[in-house]
């Protein structure tokens, strides 16, 4: 019996955005665990306490799920 197929890891590089930064998530269960994880790297290494809303779409459009 299948349940809801292959589950997806979520990815993401700050490269993609144009970050001059090598980082990147790696294999994130959600979208949301994913943005939880850019905040606290968007405040530590580009001292972004918030993200604004043109920044959190374009992270969403290079989110990848595979
Ligand atoms: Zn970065």
């Amino acid at each position: 019996m299948q349940l809801f197929g292959k589950k997806k890891k979520y990815y993401f590089s700050c490269s993609s955005v144009g970050m001059s930064c090598g980082f990147e998530v790696k294999g994130a269960s959600s979208e949301a665990e994913l943005m939880d994880i850019l905040k606290i790297h968007a405040a530590k290494a580009h001292g972004m306490t918030t993200i604004p809303d043109s920044t959190v779409d374009a992270i969403k459009k290079n989110i990848e799920k595979k």
